[in-house]
């Protein structure tokens, strides 16, 4: 039995979510009984909640140590939109802002503050946190990002470093440190750095169940490829790739197919880049194409796909940065295109290093990396087994468990290929093999006289490719070797023999073309999808005119339960998982409505639009709009006489317009601002409404944009 038989209601109550994630229920008990703890869990694991909820139920404030503000603010903003007291000091606040932050929390208003470290540690910040503790009580200490404190970590931060006087200064109060750090060393090393007593450790699984993983060749069909993934999945996605160069043509090409992307590298300013990681974060922009400089400061929870152009470093940075995909627990897919000339410049940038022992390390990596790409086994086993984790494998949701790749014998061919290294006497690279099998009749073939050996020319039914694939699969399986002196010479070793002597059979594994794999998803979008996709404007709308990511309004699997059960009244709305009261509160009118509306012109409409899908004619719903509209109602008399909300009326409206009924555009916008957003139609095309408000301002509103945008239509159309 429980301690604490009554957290899921706390869970419910302040969170709206109707159970825990794996492991978040013990990491909480474990902080309610007041120890040290360190948690290690993955992206999306859920870590925050593990101190937030004993910090509301606690009494006392829990102190949060993040590195990175952009973060803080995301995550304060989601509380409070929570209902949940929480606040945050950093530099972006002015005196009189900070001052007024730090009464509340010494009036014990506030359950959760965060702060950076490097102000956590200041002279002017100590004393008051001796007072917070001396009148109100310090709760907790949750230290996020706690691999920060290891310089064997991807992110040291030496201000983190004196984090340990929190404990030493208040011996008392318990600290969690959070991360998501893979690696033992670094675990170890934030238990020592921050002085951790005894600690609780918790280590999540790092099996990210929602996660698609899989690795596609890189070839001239990769664009295409990408651009009909991008087409067939819905929201967000990040595209990386390794050089500014490569970021700058990909999101060319993609803009100039009509995909809403922007790029990511450190050549643009501070400004654009900032800039465009906020449209990114809030939905006006689809696809980020970066450089791996992009991510670190991103919680943004509902990216869809993270596609690997290039290949990643070593496999712990592509399981992060592929790991930025659904973080929120929605199904999302990680693909990895890879090429052998990905690895040329991977190997050429290793030799470029002084340091010989960094040298081996980045040569390691790469071989692992290489083994992923090319491994048949699940990819959970490979990449799990990377970090210590025994993964049984038969995942069924990786490429290589879905889509076992077809295995051939090709011991005859491996036999002519090793005895052609065996004639080059072990002096020269694959390409050079690879020309004396095909019987190629360049320099360098002749001039060495390999034109004259027994095995030139025997492997003229292969193409290039196929031997460079059975060259490195051999490398691959042991059963050839390369020297690493940069030249890469081809050396026999004692496996090779025994293929030459027929006593080993060589099987290689054939890649096949991936297809797509459709979501199972019809062309013919179903309700809830409809609904879904009404929902997610009501939800971006909203999200725009109160300046924040449509996250923080409802989760994504928040939306879709809505689609889904289409709640009737506030009552049933509350219970979706997701809605805490104070959404219920501020949102759940509107959204109420627009699943009303959508029922509603459901029935009134559903035979007509059965009988022609594609008419111009207006629907039932619009034709009663029209009526009221002609009988001299005004929108918001007609949203009431029609119990729908002023913005479906408009919507009617520019679908009229857009039909060319009878509706005066210049009575319900001013010819001006008519003239005004014609002329950013005209430049910008027809495209969302957000970037055409963004780029008028504030004077205009998007029921204006939208009426115009109706006429603009109906004109252009013809
Ligand atoms: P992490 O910091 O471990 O990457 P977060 O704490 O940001 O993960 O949580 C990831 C997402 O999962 C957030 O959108 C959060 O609201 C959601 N989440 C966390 N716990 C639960 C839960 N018990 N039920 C549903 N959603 C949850
Ligand atoms: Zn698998």
């Amino acid at each position: 039995m429980s301690q604490y038989p009554n957290l899921e209601k706390a869970l419910k109550y302040y969170f709206g979510y109707d159970s825990f994630r794996p492991g978040q229920r013990e990491v909480i008990e474990n902080a309610l009984s007041n120890r040290d703890s360190l948690i290690v869990m993955p992206t999306g694991g859920g870590k925050s909640l593990c101190f937030q909820l004993p910090a509301l139920i606690k009494s006392g404030l829990t102190v949060v140590v993040s590195p990175l503000i952009a973060l803080m603010q995301d995550q304060v903003e989601a509380l409070r939109k929570n209902g949940i007291a929480a606040t945050f000091l950093n530099s972006t606040l002015n005196g009189y802002q900070t001052r007024s932050r730090e009464q509340a929390i010494l009036s014990g208003k506030v359950k959760l503050l965060y702060v950076a470290p490097e102000r956590l540690l200041s002279e002017r910040f100590l004393p008051l946190l001796d007072l917070v503790h001396h009148e109100v009580g310090i709760s907790a200490f949750a230290i996020d990002e706690a691999h920060c404190v290891s310089e064997w970590g991807h992110d040291f931060r030496p201000e983190y470093r004196q984090l340990i006087l929190l404990r030493q200064r208040y011996s008392n109060v318990p600290v969690l440190a959070l991360t998501a750090t893979a690696t033992n060393r670094v675990r170890t090393d934030i238990i020592t750095q921050l002085g951790l007593k005894q600690p609780n450790i918790h280590v999540a699984s790092f099996n990210r169940q929602n996660l698609y993983y899989e690795v596609r060749s890189k070839n001239k069909n990769t664009y295409p490829e990408i651009l009909e993934m991008i087409r067939e999945i819905e929201g967000s996605g990040i595209i990386y790739c390794l050089t500014r160069k490569q970021v700058e043509e990909l999101a060319f090409k993609l803009q100039h197919d009509k995909i809403s992307a922007l790029p990511y590298h450190a050549g643009l300013s501070d400004n654009e880049r900032s800039q465009n990681q906020t449209r990114f974060i809030r939905d006006d922009v689809r696809v980020m194409v970066a450089t791996i400089a992009f991510g670190m400061g991103i919680n943004k929870p509902d990216v869809r796909f993270v596609i690997h152009y290039s290949l990643p470093r070593n496999l712990e940075s592509y399981y992060q940065e592929s790991g930025r995909a659904g973080r929120d627990g929605e199904p999302s897919r990680c693909t990895m295109f890879f090429s052998y000339g990905d690895i040329k410049t991977i190997e050429w940038s290793i030799s470029q290093k002084s340091d010989e022992q960094e040298q081996l390390i980045a040569k390691q990596q790469l071989r692992q990396m290489i083994d992923y790409a090319e491994g048949t086994d699940c990819r959970r086993t490979i990449q799990l087994g990377y970090f210590g984790e025994r993964f049984p494998g038969s995942c069924n949701n990786c490429d290589n468990c879905r889509y076992s790749k077809p295995v051939q014998d090709w011991t005859i061919e491996a036999m002519k290929f090793l005895s052609c290294v065996a004639r080059c006497k072990e002096k020269f690279g694959m390409t050079h093999i690879i020309d004396v099998l095909r019987g190629s009749k360049n320099r360098k073939v002749l001039q060495y006289k390999h034109n004259e050996l027994s095995t030139y020319g025997i492997g003229k039914d292969r193409t290039v490719d196929e031997w460079r694939l059975l060259g490195r699969s051999l490398l691959h399986q042991g059963l050839l070797e390369q020297t690493t002196d940069g030249y890469s010479v081809l050396k026999l070793n004692a496996l090779s023999w025994e293929v030459m002597r027929r006593q080993r059979t060589v099987s290689i594994v054939v890649p096949v073309q991936p297809k797509i794999i459709s979501q199972q998803r019809s062309t013919k979008a179903s309700q809830a999808e409809i609904l879904l996709y009404r929902l997610r404007s009501l939800r971006k709308q909203i999200a725009d005119e109160q300046s924040i990511p449509p996250y923080v309004i409802f989760a994504d699997s928040t939306l879709k339960l809505m689609a889904q059960v289409q709640p009737q009244t506030k009552a049933e709305f509350g219970q979706l998982s997701g809605v805490v009261t104070r959404k219920l509160e501020e949102y759940g009118d509107k959204f109420l409505a627009e699943i009303r509306a959508y029922r509603q012109e459901q029935n009134l409409s559903n035979s007509q639009v059965k009988t022609s899908p594609s008419s111009n004619l207006p629907s039932d719903t619009e034709s009663l709009t029209l009526q009221l509209y002609q009988q001299g109602l005004n929108v918001n008399e007609i949203a009431q006489q029609r119990n729908l909300r002023p913005t479906t009326i408009i919507r009617h409206l520019s679908d009229l317009i857009e039909k060319n009924q009878p509706i005066d555009l210049n009575q319900l916008v001013s010819p001006q601002k008519q003239q005004k957003i014609w002329q950013v139609l005209d430049v910008l095309g027809d495209i969302a409404l957000t970037p055409i408000k963004e780029y008028l301002g504030d004077d205009y509103s998007f029921d204006e944009i939208r009426l115009v945008r109706g006429k603009w239509r109906c004109q252009n159309s013809k």
